[in-house]
């Protein structure tokens, strides 16, 4: 592995040092026929996936790690925290120049905001996953991971925050979404659209992020196994608003509600959620739509109830930023401004 650094390779010097970490996803599925739609995820290790796309070794020196081997619907804080530790580990001592993270796609942007918040570099960390299973027929996976090389390996993606590679597009931790449950284009930007493409290798970058992320966030986790509870509370017509003293009760510290339209909620809920905040639970409003931002008083008193508008965050983003938040004792109108910020 050359160990190499971004700012101090020449043109004349050895290709970047990529190490991928691996977690499972479909994109290391196998399914039994190449025409079928049952499959079952994270079943092939690293270095079989590796081996597969050989075209990689053109690009970058490349090793691997499993860092767990699961579907993503099973990706837990106790994981995330093990793969930000890895990553921020191999970042800061020069192991290597860039990381990938290969992730099955159903909790890929949680994973993405999370590793967005945490990680302590301005080197790539760049994730992919795929689909369709390896053994499938048009397999979007080896594309995928060839793709997500050549960004962890390009100097011009440093700098931009948490990476998603998929299906030719460059997302931001920030703003990708999962919007289809099969398709190969699942993943959208649609607040605040890609941040560029790439295609077999040659990347084209449109914009930075936005929003402050990795080397100027404020959070860390070292030295942490888990996290304050929030739980995400989906709103409907006639919502039960016991959902939210069931949650309290449970240990929640903070609840996000996936609220209708604008970040709303039943008037049952809304009473319910306000008792719970003047006690100190920390009240987030989100949208169960898929695009848009929640504003503050708009429909909802933000300011009379105690609520914190989750502004660009849908509710499994605005989930992980109040957990990062709650780590430390903090006002409300501090934790609105971290939804501004992040
Ligand atoms: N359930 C799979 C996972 O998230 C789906 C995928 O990877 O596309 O691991």
């Amino acid at each position: 592995m050359k160990t190499t650094r971004k700012t101090g390779r020449s043109q004349k010097q050895t290709k970047p040092g990529i190490v991928i970490l691996a977690t499972g996803g479909t994109i290391a599925g196998v399914s039994r026929f190449g025409a079928q739609a049952g499959y079952i995820s994270a079943e092939m290790g690293i270095d079989v996936m590796i081996d597969a796309v050989p075209e990689m070794r053109t690009l970058a020196d490349i090793r691997g790690e499993q860092i767990a081997q699961v579907g993503s619907q099973d990706m837990s804080f106790a994981i995330m925290i093990r793969l930000v530790n890895r990553i921020n580990d191999i970042l800061a001592s020069g192991e290597a120049d860039g990381i990938v993270v290969t992730h099955g796609t159903d909790t890929m942007e949680e994973t993405a905001f999370f590793l967005n918040l945490t990680v302590k570099s301005r080197n790539s960390v760049v994730m992919t996953g795929a689909m369709r299973p390896s053994s499938a027929i048009s397999a979007d996976g080896p594309l995928n991971l060839y793709n997500a090389v050549a960004v962890a390996a390009d100097p011009d993606a440093a700098g931009r925050g948490v990476l998603v590679v998929m299906n030719d597009r460059i997302h931001g931790a920030h703003s990708l979404t999962k919007t289809n449950t099969t398709s190969v284009e699942t993943f959208l930007s649609p607040v605040n659209g890609l941040i560029g493409t790439v295609n077999y290798g040659k990347t084209t970058y449109f914009r930075k992020p936005f929003r402050r992320h990795t080397h100027k966030s404020e959070f860390s986790v070292a030295g942490r196994t888990s996290l304050p509870r929030v739980d995400i509370i989906y709103a409907c017509a006639d919502m039960p608003a016991d959902l939210i003293t069931c949650s309290i009760e449970s240990g929640a510290k903070g609840i996000v509600i996936a609220g209708d339209g604008n970040g709303n909620m039943n008037a049952a809920a809304l009473e319910t959620a306000s008792r719970a905040a003047e006690q100190g639970i920390f009240i987030v409003r989100s949208s169960r739509v898929p695009t848009g931002t929640v504003g503050r008083n708009i429909e909802v008193d933000d300011d009379r109830l105690r609520f914190i508008a989750s502004d660009e965050l849908n509710p499994a983003k605005a989930r992980i930023l109040l957990m990062l938040a709650l780590m430390k004792k903090r006002k409300l109108p501090d934790v609105q401004k971290l939804f501004y910020s992040y």
